[in-house]
């Protein structure tokens, strides 16, 4: 696994009608210096979120993997960014089982008690 570099020159010019004409941002590009592209992101956040690395590590991992080597503050920034990119889906899942029964049975279980000792009735029922 290696990072590909990609070198966009975006050079504005002054022609001879007297207009600046700038080129367009290739269409997922951020607006930066130096940016890092999906692939390396996930494995950034993958790193974080979900091994649990520290920055400093994960950012050596990436570099030891792909050849890039993220700074620490980029790699950090990507748990906020991670977290902004799945906001929206987040919600829909909270959207989606706020109003799903938790049954008492399923507290009964949680504290050790056995199953079904304060069950009011079976729930599979309850809907029928
Ligand atoms: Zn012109």
């Amino acid at each position: 696994m290696t990072a590909t570099t990609t070198q966009y020159d975006l050079v504005a010019v002054r022609c001879g009608c007297g207009r600046e004409h700038a080129p367009t941002q290739p269409a997922g590009v951020p607006r930066a210096p130096v940016s890092y592209g999906p692939n390396l992101r996930a494995l950034v956040v993958y790193l974080l979120v979900f091994q649990h690395l520290p920055v400093e590590r994960a950012g050596q991992l990436v570099e030891a993997v792909t050849g890039a080597a993220p700074s620490p503050g980029f790699v950090h920034g990507m748990i906020a960014r991670g977290a902004a990119a799945v906001a929206g889906t987040v919600e829909d899942i909270k959207e989606s089982i706020k109003d799903v029964n938790v049954y008492p049975w399923c507290r009964g279980a949680q504290a050790g008690r056995s199953a079904g000792s304060d069950q009011p009735g079976d729930p599979l029922r309850a809907r029928e």
